[in-house]
C-alpha cells in the first residue's frame, strides 16, 4: 500500500461525452491543516488511513496534491431552485475521482471548497469552516442513523480566509458518494436537446447503481421506477428521525438514493409539521411535512426529461410516466405507515393505527413535545413518568396505544425492541452543533465537535436521560434559523 496510500482510482466519469463535464484543477491552499479525518470511512474505502491522517492527507484532502489516478472535473447539471430552473453545475466541487474499494464499490470522491470551477457564476468556489464542519457532522450523524447519505471523509482547514458577510477560516471538505448523479443531471442532459446523450446517460446510471435493470425492455421508465422507490424510502427516514433537508431542489435529489447537500438542513426539537429552519425559505416551501410531496414533485421533474426515451410517441409517454408519478402517495403512505407502525412497536395492521398515530401527533404538536425524547420515552412497559405525560389526553392515548399492543401478534418485549430500532436516543440537535461549530471557527477548539461526533456514532444505544446529547435546548438556547454556507 505504501506510496499509494491506497487509491485505487477510475475515472469512468470522464469517459461520458465531455459536455457533461469540465476539467478543473483544484487552487492549492497556502496552509493545510486536517480538522477532521475519518478514519474508519478511509478503511472501508481501503485507503491507509495512517498514512492519510497527517501532513500528506491535509495535502490531498486540501487540492494541494492529486492522489495517483485522479483526473479532477466539474460536473455539468441543471436544477430547479425554488421551482425555478437554472444552469448550476459544480461551481465550488471537484471530483477527484471514483475510488474502487476492496469489497468492489466504486465510490465518487469530491472536494468542495477547492475553488473556482467553469461552473462557479459570481461565486469564489470556496466554502468556510463552520459549513464544512456542519456537512461531516451531520451527514455522518445521518450514516449513523442507517439513512442512506453521501460521507464525510475530511475537513481540512486551508489556512486562507473566505469572505462571507465577514472574513471567516477557509476549508475544504472531502465528500464520497455512490455517485453524484442527480435530477439536475438528467435535466441538463435533456437541455442539450440530444437523444443519444439521455441514452447513454440512462445506461450509466443503471450500469452504476441498478445494473439489473439494463435488462429492462423499457430502461428510462426502469429507472424512473426504480428512482422513485429510492426517494420514498428515503423521505420516509427523514420522517421517522425529524430531519429538514432545506434545500429540496432537483440538483440536491440523487439518483443513488442518498441524502446529498447538508446546507442549511436541521432535525427538529418539538414537533412541529410546518418546521422551517433555513433562512432563504420564506415561504416554507421545505417545511418538514412539505418533503414527501416535494419529493413527488422533483420526481415530476426528472420524468420529464425521460420521455422521449420512454416513448416515441410524446402523448403516451406523458401519460404513462404521469401514472407513475401519481402512484408516488399511495407508495409513500404505505411506506410511512410501515415506519410509523414501527416507531409504535406495532405488528400487524389494523383500521386505526393511522388515527392512533395522528393523535399521537397532534398532542406533541399542542404540546410542543420533544420529538426524539417522546418517541424513546415510550418504550417501556408502563406510562412514562413526568409531567408532560400526566395530562388526560395523553393519558387516553396511552391506554388506547397499550391495548393495541395487548392485541400485537408478537410478545411486548419484541415491540420495545423495534421501537428501540427505530427511534434514536440521541440526533445533532441545532444547539449542539452550533456550539461546536462555533468553537471550531471562532477558536480552532475541535474537542466540542468531537464530542458531538462520538455521541452521535451509537444514537440507538439506551442513554441516561440526563445526558447532555439528549436535552432538548433550554429556552435560550434554541436555534431558529439555519443559514447556507
Ligand atoms: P446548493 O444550494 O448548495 O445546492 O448550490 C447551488 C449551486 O451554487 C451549485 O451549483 C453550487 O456549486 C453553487 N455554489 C454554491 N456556493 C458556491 C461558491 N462559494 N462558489 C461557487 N459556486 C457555489
Ligand atoms: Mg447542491
Ligand atoms: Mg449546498
Amino acid at each position: 500500500m505504501a506510496g499509494s496510500f491506497g487509491f485505487r482510482f477510475d475515472n469512468s466519469y470522464t469517459r461520458l461525452p465531455e459536455v457533461l463535464y469540465s476539467r478543473s484543477q483544484p487552487q492549492p491552499a497556502p496552509a493545510p491543516q486536517m480538522m477532521l479525518f475519518n478514519q474508519a470511512l478511509a478503511d472501508s474505502l481501503g485507503l491507509d488511513s495512517d498514512a492519510l491522517a497527517g501532513a500528506d492527507g491535509a495535502a490531498f484532502f486540501s487540492g494541494n496534491a492529486l492522489p495517483p489516478g485522479s483526473d479532477p472535473i466539474a460536473q455539468a447539471y441543471a436544477g430547479h431552485q425554488f421551482g425555478h430552473l437554472a444552469m448550476l453545475g459544480d461551481g465550488r466541487a471537484i471530483l477527484l475521482g471514483e475510488q474502487q474499494t476492496p469489497d468492489q464499490r466504486r465510490i465518487d470522491i469530491q472536494l468542495k471548497g477547492a475553488g473556482r470551477t467553469r461552473f462557479s457564476r459570481g461565486g469564489d468556489g470556496r466554502a468556510a469552516v463552520g459549513p464544512m464542519l456542519r456537512e461531516y457532522l451531520i451527514s455522518e450523524a445521518m450514516h449513523a442513523l442507517h439513512i442512506p447519505t453521501t460521507r464525510s471523509l475530511a475537513v481540512v482547514a486551508t489556512g486562507e480566509p473566505v469572505y462571507r458577510e465577514d472574513a471567516l477560516p477557509g476549508a475544504v471538505l472531502t465528500r464520497t458518494a455512490a455517485s453524484h448523479l442527480r435530477v439536475g443531471t438528467f435535466q441538463y442532459a435533456a437541455g442539450q436537446q440530444d437523444p443519444a446523450l439521455l441514452t447513454t446517460l440512462v445506461d450509466y446510471t443503471l450500469e452504476r447503481h441498478y445494473p439489473h435493470l439494463l435488462e429492462a425492455d423499457n430502461r428510462p421508465l426502469a429507472l424512473l421506477d426504480a428512482v422513485m422507490e429510492k426517494q420514498i424510502d428515503l423521505v420516509v427516514q427523514w420522517m421517522r428521525v425529524g430531519f429538514i433537508h432545506g434545500v429540496m431542489n432537483t440538483d440536491n435529489v440523487t439518483l443513488s438514493g442518498e441524502t446529498i447537500d447538508y446546507g442549511p438542513c436541521a432535525f427538529m426539537d418539538h414537533y412541529d409539521q410546518d418546521t422551517v429552519f433555513s433562512s432563504i425559505d420564506h415561504q416554507g416551501r421545505y417545511a418538514f411535512s412539505n418533503q414527501p410531496m416535494i419529493t413527488q414533485w422533483n420526481l415530476g421533474r426528472f420524468a420529464e426529461t425521460l420521455l422521449v426515451g420512454i416513448d416515441d410517441n410524446t402523448d403516451r409517454a406523458i401519460e404513462i410516466a404521469t401514472d407513475r408519478i401519481k402512484g408516488f402517495s399511495e407508495r409513500y403512505s404505505e411506506k410511512w405507515l410501515a415506519m410509523m407502525r414501527s416507531k409504535l412497536g406495532l405488528f400487524g395492521a389494523e383500521k386505526d393505527d393511522t388515527a392512533l398515530i395522528s393523535e399521537l401527533l397532534a398532542w406533541m404538536k399542542q404540546q410542543r413535545a420533544d420529538h426524539t425524547n417522546t418517541f424513546r420515552d415510550l418504550i417501556r412497559e408502563t406510562r412514562p413518568p413526568g409531567d408532560l405525560y400526566s395530562d388526560d389526553a395523553f393519558i387516553d392515548w396511552h391506554q388506547r396505544w397499550q391495548a393495541r399492543l395487548a392485541r400485537n401478534p408478537k410478545p411486548l418485549a419484541s415491540s420495545l425492541c423495534l421501537m428501540r430500532h427505530h427511534n434514536p436516543a440521541v440526533i445533532p440537535r441545532n444547539h449542539q452543533v452550533e456550539r461546536a461549530l462555533q468553537a471550531a471557527s471562532d477558536h480552532q477548539d475541535l474537542a466540542p465537535a468531537r464530542a458531538l461526533l462520538d455521541a452521535l456514532r451509537d444514537p440507538y444505544q439506551d442513554r441516561d436521560g440526563q445526558d447532555p446529547y439528549r436535552q432538548p435546548p433550554a429556552p435560550g438556547e434554541q436555534v431558529c434559523q439555519t443559514f447556507c454556507g
